[in-house]
């Protein structure tokens, strides 16, 4: 080891420390202090060197997040001093009021008082690149750099639909949906944001069922908290959201869940880590410095022994502000559907790796997927499909994954050595190509597009 680096390597433990110190002052009375020893080790197959190489151009950056599981690893590379370790000392975490301020505040940046990237449903950062959801339709360029969980999202039925097999699968219903619809009550469905992965799965659902969503059911987009308020007024029938919404609503007795996502498509990929463009290609080393940070949090969420001191971070009040209770079965497995039980960990949210693979790299493949889907419900033109793959070589990412995960000693075993998770298969047999997409949507009996 060089002078310089054994400076460096002392400074970032001093730094680590002051950080330290700095958590136990403020959650000193919530929980456990952060604990940078045995955890961390155990779990990092070489000591991290912070080299004069690796040293973030800064130390500061703000990520945006929702109130959802899939911001986990997030808020725990904020708590158990991840991003410190690795030289990102300031990082802010900031909660978001809902997906479209998270859009409007990374459109104006941490410069202008909002955030440098965060947390985000697919296709999101596609959206926001292309100028589809932006004021204006300003193209802000943003990269996905990881992802941060798979499964972990259900939809949440209301209670006045007990007992009429409104289930996984919803062969047979086809005649209870026609039925409300021509009786002026159209079946309602809620997410929190259009044309992104809430709306995707639930469409699939629907659509795998026999069920046209956008002829026999009404599709429309709520806030989270009037959603809850309006399955509980009845004025509302369904809600697909993530964990802990689903939970809740049986838990609060408001309605059943239909479906968990992770019976949809088991493995699905769900949320993932995205930034502005400019601020990665300003800071190339800060961003792989937040990316080992999350990876290393991401380990850290996925050991099953540390699920109830995740569930008890994530409830505090400065984070999802609900009972810890309401967390800690679903990241078990247990989920209570109402109408019946699953008790299984495959079923959980993962978020460093799940039977498929790795979680936390950024498949191209799955990027691929969402714009396919969305062109299957005419969200994009068809002809987007032929320029899919440039567009998302310009998004993804995937390289700076590799490079931040081989910096942070991750095992090669670790890190795919495709960009494609190879051919995936929905519960209704429906399978995923990404060499073929439009075969696939070829094969789908209820779309939009016409090919
Ligand atoms: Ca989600």
């Amino acid at each position: 080891m060089t002078d310089f680096s054994r400076f460096s390597r002392r400074r970032f433990l001093l730094t680590a420390g002051a950080s330290a110190a700095g958590s136990i002052l403020l959650h000193g009375c919530l929980g456990n202090p952060p604990d940078f020893g045995s955890n961390t080790q155990a779990q990092i197959s070489s000591p991290v060197k912070l080299t004069p190489e690796q040293k973030p151009e800064t130390s500061k950056v703000k990520l945006g997040y929702i109130a959802i599981i899939e911001s986990a690893p997030l808020i725990i590379a904020k708590e158990k001093g991840f991003f410190a370790k690795y030289g990102m000392t300031e990082v802010e975490v900031s909660k978001q009021a809902n997906w479209g301020s998270a859009r409007d505040n990374v459109e104006i940046g941490s410069a202008g008082g909002g955030i440098d990237g965060g947390q985000w449903q697919m296709p999101m950062p596609y959206q926001i690149s292309e100028g589809l959801i932006t004021k204006g339709n300003k193209k802000i360029p943003m990269y996905v750099l990881a992802q941060l969980n798979t499964q972990g999202n259900g939809i949440a039925i209301a209670n006045k639909h007990l007992g009429k097999n409104i289930n996984l699968k919803l062969d047979g219903t086809k005649s209870l949906f026609d039925g409300l619809k021509s009786s002026g009550n159209k079946f309602k469905v809620a997410y929190t944001f259009p044309q992104a992965n809430q709306e995707l799965w639930l469409r699939y659902w629907a659509a795998a069922g026999g069920i046209d969503p956008d002829n026999d059911i009404s599709l429309l987009t709520v806030p989270a908290a009037q959603t809850v308020a309006n399955m509980k007024t009845g004025s509302m029938d369904a809600f697909s959201t993530g964990d802990p919404w689903p939970y809740r609503i049986v838990a609060e007795k408001i309605g059943f869940v239909a479906a968990l996502t992770a019976e949809i498509w088991k493995n699905h990929p769900e949320e993932y880590l995205a930034m502005r463009a400019d601020w990665v290609d300003q800071h190339p080393k800060a961003t792989k410095a937040i990316l080992k940070a999350i990876m290393e949090a991401q380990q850290w969420c996925d050991n099953f022994n540390n699920r109830k001191e995740l569930s008890e971070i994530l409830s505090r009040r400065d984070y999802f502000n609900v009972p810890k209770e309401v967390l800690f079965d679903p990241f078990m497995g247990k989920y209570n559907m109402g109408e019946r039980v699953i008790d299984d960990k495959s079923m959980a949210p993962y978020y460093w790796k799940d039977q498929k693979g790795s979680v936390s790299y950024p498949y191209k493949s799955h990027d691929l997927w969402f714009l396919t889907e969305c062109v299957r419900w005419g969200f994009l033109p068809k002809e987007r499909l032929a320029n899919a793959k440039t567009l998302i070589d310009k998004v993804n990412r995937e390289d700076l994954w590799k490079q931040a995960a081989k910096e942070a000693g991750i095992p090669d075993a670790d890190i795919p050595k495709s960009t494609s998770r190879g051919v995936e298969e929905f519960f209704d047999g429906v399978k995923f190509d990404p060499e073929n997409p439009e075969a696939y949507l070829k094969s789908l009996k209820i779309k939009k597009v016409k090919l």
